[in-house]
């Protein structure tokens, strides 16, 4: 009996996140206490996981009786309404649509939180504002390399699979809620589910026995999973079905090294009618080919072409990123971008330049190690 207690307890320590130091959240605690308006951020073309990060602390910081407001450096995608949608009024804006609140909204404030992005820049154009501002600032995140200079408390965990999960552990130890997921508000417990199920993809990927962990309590307070499923992967346009079918048939190439890759123009894009948001996931779809190790995704934005990596385990997506894509991550999930004309000089280059990089990166020496398991 006492074995099986202490094997079951060193299971859970082995692939558990990091506990949670008490006196965080005591100074976490006294940070919310002592702040009259608090601003909550995510990163840059906000995900499930940064839009209903952000929405369930603000539900929670309500429900503590404290003014707070999110701000997010661009719009919320409309996929993400049916959460947006239950922040009262004038509660929810970004710096795209409201630069000149946005300014405001930093300067009056006394605490921000930076939810599920690691460094000031992930902001974009915000992160003057945010380095401006003489707030006392926290940041809750799963990605690595923290920049963690820049905060005054930093709560910091990559095995784990979302910032939703994670600020799920961090509210149920402070006081006010007291271990106890019912005593969350209900659009804040939605929220967090909504973030945790995107960031795993529906818990196809980082699923820790702390996920489900939270995902059952969560269900059990009477969150309506079908629901957020409903919304999140039920709810599609007609179009993105449709170009997903044009990428996969058409579009993807994979390389002799096992790289597939999607190059999207604007034009392909234009011709669907599809929004913001409307190609989410369509990175992981080529890791379905047992052959495929890395897969790339190519969008082409206003100014740049935005790169979205997913990698199985021993490739490392973030290290790629970083190398050739401007950008990092997680291991298995990254992004970043190519600058035009810079990186490459038009959209057309985009299929050279990512055969040549990944062929060096898949043949490096580190990637073979990783591939061999030391
Ligand atoms: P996605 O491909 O879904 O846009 O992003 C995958 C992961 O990579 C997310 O966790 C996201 O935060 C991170 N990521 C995306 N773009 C960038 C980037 O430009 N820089 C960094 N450091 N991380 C990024
Ligand atoms: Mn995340």
């Amino acid at each position: 009996m006492i074995c099986n207690i202490i094997f079951k307890f060193a299971v859970e320590f082995l692939h558990d996140m990091n506990t949670i130091s008490t006196s965080d959240i005591a100074h976490l605690e006294q940070f919310i206490k002592g702040a009259q308006k608090i601003v909550l951020t995510a990163h840059m073309r906000p995900d499930g996981d940064a839009v209903g990060s952000c929405t369930a602390l603000f539900h929670c910081l309500k429900d503590m009786g404290k003014d707070a407001v999110i701000v997010l450096p661009d719009p919320s995608p409309d996929y993400l309404g049916f959460i947006t949608g239950t922040i009262d009024k004038g509660r929810l804006t970004d710096f795209e649509s409201d630069p000149q609140g946005t300014a405001e909204a930093f300067s009056g404030c006394d605490l921000i939180f930076s939810l599920d992005y690691n460094a000031f820049h992930r902001c974009g154009r915000m992160e003057p504002l945010l380095e401006g501002s003489p707030a006392k600032k926290v940041l809750i995140d799963h990605h690595l390399n923290p920049d963690r200079e820049r905060y005054d408390l930093v709560f910091s965990e990559t095995e784990i699979s979302s910032t939703a999960e994670y600020l799920y552990h961090i509210l149920l130890m402070t006081s006010r809620y007291g271990g106890s997921a019912a005593k969350l508000p209900g659009d804040a417990a939605a929220a967090l589910m909504t973030g945790m199920t995107t960031d795993t993809n529906n818990f196809a990927n980082s699923v820790f026995p702390s996920t489900l962990r939270m995902a059952s309590s969560l269900l059990e307070t009477g969150v309506d999973r079908d629901s957020i499923i409903g919304h999140l992967y039920n709810d599609y346009s007609e179009g993105r079905i449709r170009l997903m079918g044009e990428m996969l048939s058409r579009k993807m190439k994979i390389t002799a090294d096992g790289v597939a890759y999607m190059v999207l123009d604007k034009k392909t894009m234009q011709k669907y009618g599809l929004k913001e948001g409307d190609t989410e996931g369509f990175a992981n779809l080529p890791l379905g080919i047992g052959k495929v190790k890395m897969s790339c995704f190519f969008k082409e934005d206003e100014d740049r072409i935005r790169v979205s990596l997913r990698s199985k385990k021993g490739v490392s997506a973030n290290r790629c990123a970083a190398l050739y894509f401007n950008g990092g991550g997680h291991e298995q999930a990254a992004g970043g971008r190519l600058s035009v004309p810079g990186d490459v000089k038009s959209i057309d280059e985009v299929a050279a330049y990512t055969e040549r990089v990944t062929h060096e990166f898949m043949n490096s020496r580190e990637e073979q190690m990783l591939c061999a398991g030391q």
